[in-house]
């Protein structure tokens, strides 16, 4: 079933350049829940990458509260924010951020080495989530012996590997064929059935059928709850 994760009450993004300043976000209430493939829409420069960095604690909202898992994070220190995207957040970029001279298995036991977990125990965990998207037959490999789409599994993989509740993508499948993108979706879908709240930002409409629910994102207003019926496919 699904249960709320993220919350954003009156949330407000405004940013200040010289004398101009620009509302990246309007005032927005939403609310993400886990089991749930979410598709955050909209055009380029609509404030969708905003609402993911507040929804991922990786920016303060200028205004109004964020809660996760019923946290008030806006109250926390960078630190604090900080802690939480590396225990409980996975991310995954257009452009992979895979680190060059690493394999594939030691680009995904990155994030459990920073947490403090034993080399061993690191690896035993990355070959698990390199299976987990198809690629135990590409562990050794450095990412520039891979393909768009293989890279992006192995960033997947690393998005999962702390076993996070929430798995945020920002236009994950605009490198790739269209052939890599739907095995990207399917493995994304995948993780939404198994539990994890997944947030996607995209201008792919083809997209839209993986979603749960879809929120567009238009000049920084947020029209929220819309669910994927027959309407919107
Ligand atoms: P999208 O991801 O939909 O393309 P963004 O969230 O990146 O949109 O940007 C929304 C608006 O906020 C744009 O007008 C952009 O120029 C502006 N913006 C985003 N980040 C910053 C920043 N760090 N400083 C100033 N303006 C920004
Ligand atoms: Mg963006």
């Amino acid at each position: 079933m699904p249960t709320s994760i993220v919350r954003l009450e009156s949330v407000q993004k405004t940013y200040q350049t010289g004398d101009n300043v620009i509302t990246a976000l309007a005032s927005t209430d939403l609310t993400l829940e886990s089991n749930q493939l979410t598709l955050i829409m909209g055009p380029s420069g609509s404030g969708k990458t905003t609402l993911l960095s507040i929804v991922g604690c990786v920016i303060y909202p200028t205004l109004g509260e964020v809660f996760y898992n019923k946290k008030n994070v806006t109250k926390l220190s960078e630190d604090e924010l900080s802690e939480i995207r590396l225990r409980e957040i996975g991310f995954v970029f257009q452009q992979f951020n895979l680190i060059e001279p690493l394999t594939a298995l030691e680009n995904v036991m990155q994030p459990l080495l920073l947490q403090g977990e034993t080399a061993a125990r690191a690896k035993e965990r990355a070959l698990t989530a390199l299976e987990a998207v198809g690629l135990q037959d590409r562990v050794g490999n450095l990412p520039k012996k891979l393909s768009g789409g293989q890279k992006q599994r192995v960033a997947i993989a690393r998005a999962l590997v702390t076993n996070p509740t929430m798995i945020l993508c920002d236009e994950p499948t605009a490198s790739l064929d269209a052939k890599s993108a739907g095995v990207i979706m399917e493995e994304l879908k995948n993780l939404a059935l198994q539990g994890k709240a997944v947030i996607i930002v995209t201008h792919d409409l083809r997209l839209r059928k993986y979603a749960d629910k879809i929120i567009y994102v238009e000049e920084g207003i947020v029209s929220n709850n819309i669910s994927n019926e027959e309407d919107y496919k």
